[in-house]
């Protein structure tokens, strides 16, 4: 006897849609889709369904023709409305997703809603085509009577062919009314056409200067042609030193692929960097160039999408989220300055887009190069085991010397002056040689984070966690010192566990006190200053940036963000007046934040023809950072710094995870991550793991809501995930008020 069929009627094939939705839940649902809705339906493709109360735009992931047998007895809603035909999402970008969802533990819908411009991923508000009216031909009908005005339409359109109805009025000398005339008398046809939105169209007749390459860029290319031409995956860590020249082979790669009859893909870190880049491939690739990032209008983000989508494009450029652009017959993605964090997603999907390159080009079979003065520690060491082909660039173009660093010991500075001072003598003096030769500085603070740690001004001491070797962050109200990773606590010392001198304080001094006080030292100094608070105002941040470049700026102050990118060949003096806030974060990585900084910083000087000196204000004078960074020694720093991630169990040498536990009730939180660190514990009976804190995080309140964090730590990938599922699983909390990230960047 045959099954009793679960389908009513098997002539209206009915199908059953599994829908991922962009909402933190990590269930996909499943909802009943019409018969003409089946008929059309394929995965990827967005779908409105009804969710709780609301409609939401969902993605199918997958289709069936059954309801799933734990679904038998449940009542199944009917979805609203099939929005495509022709899936967004395209079968490579879905299979990414996938990966992203699972080694990030995040909801496939929040990972397909980031690969999706945002007048895609949400179909109610969803960005159409602009659509522009022209006028074409259809017929001259030379024995009709026509006016005097519509023999000229009819000219016009016979000499230039279709074109846009705004340019015929004009060419033709005619108002509207001739046209529709026309229309009536079916000589001519109006008719709409999709125009594209170009974010680079102010820039058309830009010329590209292709170098010839050096011998060292030579080397390097040939290699990454080489692994091309086989087209299989492969992966190189480009170590060139800032100003080697590695954008050009960037630009050279990328037109190989072009010629392998594949696409390109390059990713930068900054918004602020990608007009500069963009400019220059738009004058090298033409309309091939497709540009992605967040500060682009939504209509001109859904064209260049479309473009990338239907092959128009082939090269594409962007910040983190272009990582999932849909290009077809990827041949090459290009990491601009890997080492960013900016790659790394600071909400949920916590994605990190260097990483999802590495898999997106296993997944295409496609080489993929990661690009830094400055690599991450984590890629070098990759690269070390072989994982990648390390290329190396050790020298400047043309033999320009790097710039010469100095480090200044401000505990000598302190001692001169028996008081503590913002500006050493050594800085202001240079500050003012710069200024008589007619040449700019940078001055740059580094303020990276918002918690405050306490400092011996004698000694330089800062007082370090006894057990996690991490600065202990000053904690006003309560006048204790914490660990936020341990949780440990001491009240603030007297004097200095060190020196025992009484000189403790805590450090902060603003880029505002920073610009008055140079204003008022050298009056006839034309100072301007960038940070957060300008760059939030975009046009400020580039007049500036314009300003200095045209030397209407003699010294420029800024955050950490004046590190980047910027060419300013007059610029001989870069001054860093406090290092030690951000080695002294508490975050395992630091050092290495440090060591970047000031190497990329060094970079800035000494662009032009003479050479830049950059000056280091600092309290530890002999800190392996700095002295590396000085030496301009990267390998150096890269041993030493791998020795303290070893012997302090940090990555590369474990994986990491953390759990954030946050919400406006502070007794709530606290209760909440007990109860997650106890489960936790349940699930880590076998002891893979090693599970740290609650602690309070070092942002312990935001945005009204308190923060506690958990550390997950282990030689085992795979045991850290189980131990961290199961209790997520586990643990009675609303998901929403948990922020679990695999591999955090920063620990903040
Ligand atoms: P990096 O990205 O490694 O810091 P850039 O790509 O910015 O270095 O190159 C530094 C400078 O050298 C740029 O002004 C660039 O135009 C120039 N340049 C690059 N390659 C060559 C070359 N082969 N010959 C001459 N100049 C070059
Ligand atoms: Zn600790």
């Amino acid at each position: 006897m045959a099954e009793p069929s679960l389908k009513k009627d098997p002539h209206e094939a009915v199908r059953f849609a599994e829908v991922a939705v962009p909402r933190h839940v990590f269930q996909t649902f499943t909802y009943r889709l019409s018969a003409e809705q089946s008929s059309q339906a394929q995965v990827g493709a967005r779908v409105i369904v009804p969710l709780g109360r609301n409609l939401v735009t969902g993605y199918i992931v997958d289709l069936r023709d059954e309801v799933p047998v734990e679904l038998e007895d449940i009542e199944i809603k009917d979805a609203e409305t099939l929005v495509d035909t022709n899936p967004v999402c395209t079968p490579e970008i879905l299979q990414l997703a996938r990966w992203v969802a699972e080694y990030y533990a995040c909801p496939v819908g929040e990972v397909i809603k980031a690969a999706l411009p945002p007048g895609v991923s949400n179909a109610t508000s969803s960005v159409k085509p602009k659509l522009r009216r022209f006028v074409r031909l259809l017929s001259s009908a030379n024995e009709q009577k026509l006016t005097g005005a519509q023999r000229r339409v009819i000219a016009t359109l016979e000499t230039d062919g279709p074109m846009p109805l705004q340019s015929l009025l004009q060419s033709a000398d005619v108002s509207a009314s001739t046209i529709s005339s026309l229309e009536k008398k079916g000589l001519v046809e109006a008719y709409a056409e999709a125009v594209r939105r170009d974010p680079l169209s102010e820039d058309l007749g830009l010329k590209s200067e292709a170098h010839t390459l050096t011998r060292a860029q030579a080397s390097v290319l040939a290699q990454i042609e080489q692994q091309m031409n086989s087209e299989t995956y492969s992966a190189f860590l480009l170590h060139g030193v800032t100003g080697s020249g590695k954008t050009e082979i960037y630009m050279r790669a990328m037109d190989k692929a072009l010629k392998l009859g594949r696409s390109a893909m390059m990713l930068v870190p900054e918004i602020a960097l990608t007009p500069v880049f963009s400019r220059g491939l738009r004058a090298r690739f033409g309309d091939q160039v497709a540009i992605f990032h967040s500060s682009l209008q939504k209509g001109e983000r859904f064209d260049e999408w479309t473009r990338v989508r239907n092959g128009d494009a082939r090269v594409v450029i962007g910040t983190r989220s272009a990582v999932f652009a849909p290009v077809k017959n990827l041949g090459l993605i290009v990491v601009d300055e890997e080492h960013e964090s900016s790659y790394r997603q600071q909400e949920s999907p916590y994605y990190n887009a260097r990483d999802v390159a590495i898999v997106r080009a296993q997944q295409a079979s496609a080489t993929v190069v990661l690009g830094s003065a400055t690599p991450s520690l984590e890629s070098f060491h990759n690269a070390r085991k072989g994982k990648y082909q390390l290329l190396t660039l050790p020298e400047r173009i043309a033999a320009r010397p790097m710039a010469t660093a100095r480090i200044i010991d401000m505990r000598t500075v302190f001692a001169r002056h028996g008081k503590p001072k913002v500006f050493s003598d050594e800085l202001l003096e240079a500050i003012r040689e710069t200024h008589d030769r007619q040449e700019q500085s940078i001055i740059l603070l580094n303020r990276r984070g918002y918690s405050s740690f306490i400092l011996c001004r004698s000694c330089g001491e800062t007082v370090q966690c006894p057990n996690c070797d991490v600065t202990l962050t000053y904690h006003r109200s309560e006048r204790v010192i914490v660990c936020h990773y341990c949780n440990h606590r001491e009240a603030v010392p007297r004097v200095c566990p060190a020196c025992g001198k009484k000189y403790i304080y805590y450090v902060g001094e603003g880029t505002e006190q920073l610009e008055e006080m140079l204003k008022l030292l050298f009056p006839a100094l034309r100072v301007a200053r960038i940070d957060r608070d300008t760059t939030a105002r975009r046009k400020v941040f580039e007049q500036s940036l314009a300003d200095f470049s045209a030397g209407r700026i003699d010294t420029l102050v800024g955050t950490q963000m004046l590190a980047k990118g910027h060419d300013f060949p007059n610029v001989t003096l870069v001054g860093v007046v406090s290092v030690d806030a951000g080695l002294a974060l508490p975050d395992f990585r630091s050092a290495e934040r440090t060591f970047q900084l000031i190497t990329q910083v060094a970079g800035r000087a000494g662009r032009g023809d003479r050479p830049g000196r950059v000056l280091i204000q600092t309290y530890h004078p002999y800190h392996y950072a700095l002295r590396h960074a000085c030496a301009q020694d990267y390998e150096h720093f890269y041993d030493e710094e791998l020795r303290y991630r070893q012997n302090h169990s940090y990555p590369p040498f474990v994986a990491l995870a953390s759990l954030l536990v946050h919400g406006p009730d502070l007794g709530r939180v606290r209760s909440d991550s007990l109860e997650l660190r106890k489960q936790l514990d349940l699930a880590n009976q076998e002891r893979k793991c090693r599970i740290l804190g609650p602690a309070p995080a070092p942002l312990s309140r935001l945005k009204g809501e308190h923060r506690f964090q958990l550390l997950i730590k282990s030689r085992s990938r795979k045991h850290l995930r189980e131990v961290a599922d199961t209790a997520m699983k586990a643990v009675e909390i609303n998901p929403r008020s948990i922020n679990l990230e695999i591999d955090p960047v920063s620990i903040m």
